[in-house]
């Protein structure tokens, strides 16, 4: 009788996380402000706890009906509002609905591997229903904060690193920061690139319901050094000077001929 009239309202919950909460999952507890059963009637309403009646207008359905000429009409209860059930003497704290105002806390555990956007459902966490009818559900919405490193694409994990044009042109490694917090070493092979990228397998993200990793990519930016001394400039027109192009730097060759070969067209 009354179905599920006075069901309690969901509850939109919103949340932000950092990445690293995302990487490693997080046992977390938020405060919701939201309605619970009333503890001086506990939840039914009705002064001293007790229950209510059949609502004597409807015989409990919710619904009354009157004849309007070839019609029947249906509509809701007056006297219940459609609950089915009357309190002959409402409760004096909550005034006869059953529930009160609260700040409730709840623990809640975001689980590792996590994407932006995604809805965690805490079933009947919303609302408390009207006297005693079933509560709503909470839904918590997980945001993500942009890093300052790190871009996202699913369980792998992108990030840049700049480095020197020596360590480019002979060869090295760099220490780069990983999201679990440790460090991990990338091998710079002499001659690499700028924009090159390099994988580090299994240093991604977690991924979500499972032990294992995505990967993490680092692509170099090579940088031009800038205010050279005199002495730094004599070396480098020096190492201009000792090889050729073609072998030391074929991109570049190969692009001014082409540029040449365009030129020497337009002529004819
Ligand atoms: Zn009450
Ligand atoms: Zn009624």
């Amino acid at each position: 009788p009354g179905g599920d009239a006075g069901q309690g309202s969901d509850l939109r919950y919103n949340m932000e996380i950092s990445l690293e909460d995302a990487f490693r999952g997080k046992k977390t507890e938020i405060r919701v402000p939201t309605s619970v059963p009333c503890d001086a009637c506990k939840g039914t309403g009705s002064e001293g706890g007790a229950a209510p009646v059949t609502c004597a207008t409807c015989q409990g359905h919710g619904r009354v009906r009157s004849q309007s000429g070839f019609f029947t009409v249906e509509r809701t209860c007056p006297a219940c509002h459609g609950q089915g059930r009357v309190i002959h003497d409402p409760c004096r704290v909550c005034g006869g609905g059953g529930r009160t105002q609260k700040v409730k806390k709840l623990a809640t555990t975001i689980p590792a591997g996590v994407e932006n956007g995604t809805r965690i459902r805490l079933a009947g966490e919303g609302e408390a229903g009207l006297r005693g009818a079933q509560p709503g559900d909470l839904y918590l919405f997980l945001a993500i904060r942009p890093h300052e490193l790190f871009q996202r694409d699913g369980a792998n994990l992108y990030c840049k690193a700049t480095i020197p044009m020596t360590r480019a042109a002979l060869g090295g490694s760099i220490d780069v920061p990983t999201i679990d917090g440790k460090r991990a070493k990338v091998n710079i092979p002499a001659g690499t690139q700028n924009s090159q990228q390099f994988r580090l397998s299994g240093m991604g993200m977690t991924i979500l319901g499972s032990r294992s990793r995505g990967d993490m990519f680092v692509r170099v930016a090579v940088e031009t050094p800038i205010k050279l001394t005199g002495r730094q400039k004599e070396l480098l027109r020096e190492f201009e000077a000792t090889g050729d192009h073609k072998t030391h730097s074929p991109e570049a060759n190969g692009f001014f001929n082409k540029v040449k070969e365009l030129w020497e067209e337009l002529k004819d």
